[in-house]
């Protein structure tokens, strides 16, 4: 039986690809038959994952890109776009963790997690948004968290940023919907992967999502008929109390 690829013919960015979360949606998407643009500051693993893609019959290339940095995320799109021809599909992943209790949270430490969280991800948007518009539809997902909906003790930078998401979001949805394009966000919980392993303090380790169920409800997202939209997904761990 001839498998159906979701994702034939569609162009995808993928920020934040060279690791966890960002990496298995960018090898779903390309075993799903996307053209995809592997993207993040660690050129030598984007390279690594876009080689794996090839390697399983799909086509991808790697761009470095620091989403700190307009420039580079211009850039990003202007070159997927010439590459491809167009952009149908755009994963604003790139993230990081940090922060901690607020009272002994440095100010350097705040502006670096918003820096990448939420000003990155206004670029990647406001980039991908007027392709899109030029292109006549689309599909962007913003990665947020299950902290971008609620917050605890320690989170609160980390939480900011993606409470931060979760508004642009909600902004441009409704800003895109006259031009056919799909803006939601992803809300995941502990999720098995780099950056959990680097904040063990403040995310419980045990019962932890995988990324490629992350992969999976990006992909959901993205293969949604043309008159449907699902603003926000959540997707807890089921060990989480809620
Ligand atoms: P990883 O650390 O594995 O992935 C983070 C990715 O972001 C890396 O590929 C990193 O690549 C990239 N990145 C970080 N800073 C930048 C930057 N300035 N420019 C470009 N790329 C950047 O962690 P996760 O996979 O867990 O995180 C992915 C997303 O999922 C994040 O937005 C995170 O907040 C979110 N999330 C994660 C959860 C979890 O439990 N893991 C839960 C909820 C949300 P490089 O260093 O090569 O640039």
């Amino acid at each position: 039986m001839v498998q159906v690829k979701r994702l034939a013919d569609k162009v995808a960015v993928v920020t934040g690809a060279s690791s966890g979360i960002g990496k298995a949606i960018a090898l779903r998407f390309g075993e799903e038959g996307a053209r995809v643009v592997v993207a993040a500051r660690r050129y030598e693993l984007c390279q690594t994952v876009a080689a794996q893609i090839r390697e399983g019959g799909g086509e991808a290339w790697a761009q470095r890109v620091d989403v700190t940095d307009e420039e580079q995320v211009e850039a990003l799109i202007d070159q997927a776009v010439a590459q491809y021809g167009k952009l149908d599909i755009l994963v604003n992943n790139a993230g990081i963790a940090g922060g901690g209790h607020i009272a002994k949270t440095s100010t350097a430490a705040f502006d670096r997690v918003l820096n990448t969280n939420l000003r990155g991800t206004f670029f990647c948007c406001r980039a991908g948004i007027r392709h899109m518009i030029r292109h006549g539809g689309g599909t962007i997902i913003n990665m947020s968290s299950v902290a971008g909906v609620d917050a605890w003790a320690g989170t609160g930078t980390y939480s900011a940023s993606k409470h931060g998401i979760m508004g642009l979001t909600k902004a441009l949805a409704d800003e895109a919907r006259a031009h056919q394009i799909r803006v939601c966000a992803i809300c995941p919980g502990g999720v098995a992967d780099e950056l959990v392993d680097a904040s063990p303090e403040e995310i419980d380790q045990s019962g932890k999502i995988s990324p490629f169920d992350i992969a999976e409800t990006a992909i959901y997202l993205a293969t949604l008929g043309p008159h449907a939209i699902v603003h926000r997904i959540i997707v807890d761990r089921l060990g989480a109390e809620w």
